[in-house]
């Protein structure tokens, strides 16, 4: 058998790849939050930056539709052409599942064994918010049905592009951050606390369903870690006024109007190239709306630089984004 990496050698080489893994291990971290290990020979090619970082790096899940078995994917496999997605839309959906996109939330290369050391083998780990309470998905119910040996194909950077593509927090030199997520960005900060160096201060504040849910984090930088509990209030809520309190906009500081974004025809997805300052650099995601109501107050009431704020809208309430 050859193994992925014999492969790629004989592949044209393209900036993302399909994995072919399975479910090592499941735990369930909190009520509404499970971590799902996978793992598999592919990992060996798994991409990320230039410090072995993933950050906020989004990958494609491809799974089933509900009612339906495994996605057939015997022609998404290794290094992913151009008209890969255009082809794989093209089937019928009982035959390619769906595609939703998540964060890796580590990725832990292996070694090899020696005569004394067994082998460890690589893995990589996502966590999975939990929305089984309302309206469901095919990602949180196969995520709360996984087990040790289930397959998935996972889409994300190949590690011999030179490039990892999926990362979007690109700080620069920026000295303080301003994180701010709903639960299903909670695994992208995580990993970003983790990165950062001590001289960077600023501020995290993430909103989760419910006080159970909050997370130890780990950091070696300054920035302060703020959790809310949701409870029965509205999706966002908390989120909007603890921003209001940790960023102040300045008496005569009026920014920009940002244009408006249809969040129900298209995604809110504002991404800066790099930032160019010293000053805050801010990195938001969540529930579209939630998000382009704080895109609003960032930009236009704080006069935030654009250039210093990413805003990603993760998912919309009451709609299933197409992969
Ligand atoms: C770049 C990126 C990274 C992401 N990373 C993660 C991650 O690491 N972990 C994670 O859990 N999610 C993450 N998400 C969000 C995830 O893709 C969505 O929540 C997705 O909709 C879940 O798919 P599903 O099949 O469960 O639900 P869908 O079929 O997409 O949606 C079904 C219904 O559930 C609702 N819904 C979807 N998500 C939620 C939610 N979280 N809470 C309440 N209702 C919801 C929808 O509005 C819809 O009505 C990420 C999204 C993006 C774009």
């Amino acid at each position: 058998m050859t193994s992925a990496v014999e492969e790629a050698g004989t592949e044209t080489l393209r900036p993302i790849r399909a994995f072919e893994l399975r479910v090592s291990a499941v735990q369930q971290l909190s009520p509404h939050f499970r971590r799902i290990t996978f793992t598999g020979p592919d990992l060996e090619l798994f991409g990320s930056n230039a410090e072995g970082r993933t950050l906020d790096l989004r990958i494609k899940l491809m799974l089933p539709s509900p009612g339906h078995p495994l996605p057939e994917l015997s022609h998404v496999c290794g290094s992913l052409q151009e008209d890969w997605y255009h082809n794989w839309r093209m089937l019928d959906e009982s035959v390619r599942g769906v595609m939703r996109t998540f964060t890796v939330r580590s990725l832990r290369r292996g070694t090899p064994g020696s005569d004394s050391l067994e082998p460890v083998p690589a893995e990589l780990d996502i966590d999975f918010a939990l929305h089984l309470d309302g309206v469901s998905g095919p990602a949180s119910e196969w995520a709360a049905e996984a087990q040790p040996g289930d397959a998935m194909t996972i889409i994300g950077p190949c590690a011999r592009w030179g490039e990892c593509v999926g990362i979007e927090f690109v700080p620069g030199f920026a000295q303080r951050v301003l994180l701010v997520g709903d639960e299903t960005a909670v695994p992208a900060v995580a990993a970003i606390l983790e990165s950062l160096p001590a001289h960077v201060g600023g501020h995290a504040v993430l909103e989760v369903p419910e006080a159970a849910d909050f997370q130890e984090m780990s950091t070696s930088s300054g920035v302060e870690v703020r959790w809310l509990a949701r409870g029965v209030g509205a999706h966002g809520g908390a989120l909007a006024a603890e921003v209001r309190s940790v960023v102040v906009p300045a008496a005569c500081d009026r920014g920009e109007d940002p244009e408006d974004v249809d969040i129900d025809s298209t995604i809110l997805w504002e991404t800066p190239a790099a930032a160019t300052g010293h000053g805050l650099y801010a990195w938001i995601a969540g529930e579209a709306a939630v998000i382009r109501d704080l895109r609003r107050y960032l930009v236009r009431e704080v006069g935030m630089d654009r250039n210093a704020v990413a805003f990603m809208g993760y998912w919309r309430q009451g709609q299933a984004l197409p992969g």
